[in-house]
């Protein structure tokens, strides 16, 4: 089966997504697969693989992984893919492998600047890696990241979604948002976003924050804004894991109700490669789709 994801949408249920990573360095590839075993029951529209974040194995088992969902797992899948460390030429035959591995859909990302690592130069924006796809003779679908409370590097929020448009207008047909913990902020974004003329699906991006070291990590890399409701929940339970990994389900089932009954677009899980967490998130909200 061939899908773009575009094609998932408007078709009268709500796209309900996964995203998994690779395994860490030291971690071997076959945890990947314990993990969509488990995955694989809950029945989601489509999986997403990260590439090359949170220093995991990158390239290499980016591709494989998002080639087994497809393959052996019967489920569509897109490969994260990054570009700003890499030359015009890699990114070459990166698309080339993903064509021959049967991968249909591309996440085209710039990636994170590092600051030991000197980019490229061939690529400096996601909006570049998209028209450089849309102009090579593939037919993968696009998608692209977008964030609700703006981009950390961006000024404003009109700048960052006017870049936002960009990387529509270069293929980009769908869009999966950062992680946020106020489903206003998401609501006001996507308003923008369709006022700016931007008319593609737009996935909410939700997190379930399961411990407090989690939260910490996350919010210092993507600026997401605590409300007081979640930042009280996080000092009562933080002692208490157990506590801490309901509320923290608890916390992303309400989004995810409150996200359904605004009918949204399509509910996109953070899974952390957590099949236990995916499940009781599921168990909650699967009959709302
Ligand atoms: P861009 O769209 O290039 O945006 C980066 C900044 O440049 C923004 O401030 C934007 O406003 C500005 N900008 C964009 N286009 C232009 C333009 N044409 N002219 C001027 N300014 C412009 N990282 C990974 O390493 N691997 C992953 O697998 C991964 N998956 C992700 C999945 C999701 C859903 C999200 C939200 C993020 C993911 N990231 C991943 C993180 C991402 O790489 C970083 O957030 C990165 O800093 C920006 O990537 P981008 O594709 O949004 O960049």
């Amino acid at each position: 089966m061939n899908l773009k994801l575009a094609e998932l949408f408007g078709r009268g249920k709500t796209v309900f997504s996964f995203e998994v990573f690779p395994p860490k360095r030291n971690d071997s590839i076959e945890t990947i697969y314990k993990t969509l075993d488990r995955l694989r029951f809950l029945d989601p529209d489509f999986i997403s693989v990260t590439y090359g974040a949170s220093g995991s194995l990158a390239d290499n088992s980016t591709c494989e992984i998002a080639s087994s969902i497809k393959r052996d797992y019967g489920i569509e899948s897109a490969a994260h893919l990054t570009c700003v460390n890499s030359t015009r030429k890699e990114i070459d035959n990166m698309l080339e492998r993903l064509q021959n591995s049967g991968i249909e859909n591309i996440m085209a990302l710039r990636g994170d600047l590092v600051p030991d690592i000197t980019p490229k130069h061939d690529f400096e924006h996601a909006s570049d890696l998209i028209s450089y796809i849309k102009s090579k003779d593939y037919d993968f679908g696009i998608s692209a990241a977008c964030y609700p409370e703006g981009h950390p590097e961006s000024d404003d929020q009109v700048e960052d979604i006017l870049n936002l448009k960009k990387k529509v207008d270069a293929g980009a047909e769908h869009l999966i948002s950062q992680l946020f913990f106020d489903n206003q902020i998401f609501y006001d974004f996507v308003e923008k976003a369709r006022i700016a003329g931007i008319n593609v699906p737009i996935e909410a991006g939700i997190m379930p924050v399961v411990n407090s070291k989690q939260i910490t990590r996350m919010v210092s890399l993507c600026g997401a804004g605590l409300p007081s409701k979640f930042t009280k929940m996080m000092q009562r339970y933080e002692n208490k894991p157990e506590a801490m990994r309901d509320a923290g389900i608890a916390y992303a089932t309400n989004q995810i109700v409150d996200l359904l009954s605004h009918n949204v677009d399509g509910i996109h899980l953070y899974t952390m490669n957590n099949p236990y967490i995916a499940r009781r998130i599921c168990e909650n909200v699967k009959s709302l789709f």
